[in-house]
């Protein structure tokens, strides 16, 4: 049960900050599963952070951060720490172009979809962001996730973040500061789980929508092998260095294993997808049989590269 639940919900309402009870979260999960959060927040500007970040500091120091929740697996549980969601607000895009040396910055709030930011660049012919073509979630968590492909990814466009320390301290880090690597970024001297992101500046480069176009159907036609349009957190296991985890997944023949509602795809190996009514539980065993086979056939640790909550 999570502690002084009703000061804080007085707190929220004082403020005028939406906030569910009892939120199911499988609705805040693109695979669709997990328990129930008892309470869901959902600050809409950084007013809002602030007021997340004193109920943080007088209840409860632990907490969970969503945004689109495509890499996110909620356990089957009733959470009893607030989730704060990026869902209702940080939907801003500013941007400024400089004709004379063919480039723009585009400052955007965490909230924003990928796919707004790739159909804003497409729309203004601004090349950076192709690779979002196809990746869900918001921009929060692209740039928590370093979300991309083997081509490019929110790292090489980026050029400063803004954030929230749940100590309420507002910093701006510029790209050289941050250490971004595969699927994963580090802030310096701050905990993963210890900030709110609420917005970032990209560098694009001005464009032809020719040009644009050709760099997506490159992206295009790799999303053409997942099951695009199926429940699914896309890939589950990191690629091992060197080898391709949904390559190793089929070898061992583990492609269309089911366990309750949810199966290895048959389209790409490294997708588990819900069939219907899955559980995080039954994703959760697929998961841990996949490790356990893979270590044991090929002598490869598998590492999720999804969050599990
Ligand atoms: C069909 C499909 C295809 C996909 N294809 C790709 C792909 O090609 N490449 C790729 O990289 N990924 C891919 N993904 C995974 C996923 O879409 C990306 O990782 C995406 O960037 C996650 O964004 P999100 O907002 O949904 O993050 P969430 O799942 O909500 O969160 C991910 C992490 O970021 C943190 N986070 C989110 N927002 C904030 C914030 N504002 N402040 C602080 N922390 C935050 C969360 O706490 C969590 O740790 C795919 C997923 C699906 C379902």
């Amino acid at each position: 049960m999570l502690k002084n639940i009703i000061d804080i919900k007085d707190v929220l309402k004082k403020n005028n900050i939406f906030h569910l009870e009892n939120a199911n979260l499988s609705l805040y999960s693109t695979i669709k599963t997990g328990g129930f959060a008892e309470l869901m927040i959902f600050p809409e500007n950084e007013t809002d952070i602030y007021i997340v970040c004193e109920i943080i500091k007088n209840y409860c120091p632990v907490f969970y951060v969503i945004g689109g929740g495509s890499n996110t697996l909620f356990k089957d549980e009733i959470v009893n720490l607030p989730v704060i969601s990026f869902k209702k607000g940080f939907k801003y895009i500013n941007y400024n172009i400089n004709n004379k040396e063919n480039y723009c910055t585009v400052k955007a709030g965490a909230g924003v979809l990928l796919s707004r930011m790739l159909n804003f660049s497409i729309k203004n012919n601004f090349e950076g962001f192709e690779f979002a073509y196809g990746i869900p979630g918001t921009l929060g968590g692209a740039v928590k996730m370093n979300a991309g492909s083997k081509e490019s990814n929110i790292e090489n466009i980026i050029n400063s973040l803004d954030i929230i320390t749940k100590y309420g301290d507002r910093l701006n880090f510029k790209k050289n500061q941050l250490k971004f690597s595969y699927r994963n970024l580090e802030i310096p001297d701050l905990n993963e789980d210890d900030y709110f992101i609420v917005g970032a500046e990209f560098l694009l480069k001005s464009s032809t929508e020719g040009r644009i176009s050709e760099k997506i159907d490159l992206f295009k036609a790799r999303k053409m092998t997942q099951p695009l349009g199926k429940r699914s957190l896309g890939c589950i296991f990191k690629n091992p260095e060197g080898y391709s985890a949904g390559k190793i997944i089929d070898e061992i023949g583990y492609k269309g294993l089911s366990q309750g509602d949810a199966a290895v795809s048959e389209k790409h190996a490294n997708f588990i997808i819900n069939k219907g009514n899955a559980k995080s539980s039954d994703i959760l065993d697929l998961i841990n049989k996949i490790k356990e086979t893979v270590l044991m056939e090929k002598n490869i640790e598998l590492n999720t590269e999804i969050k599990i909550k």
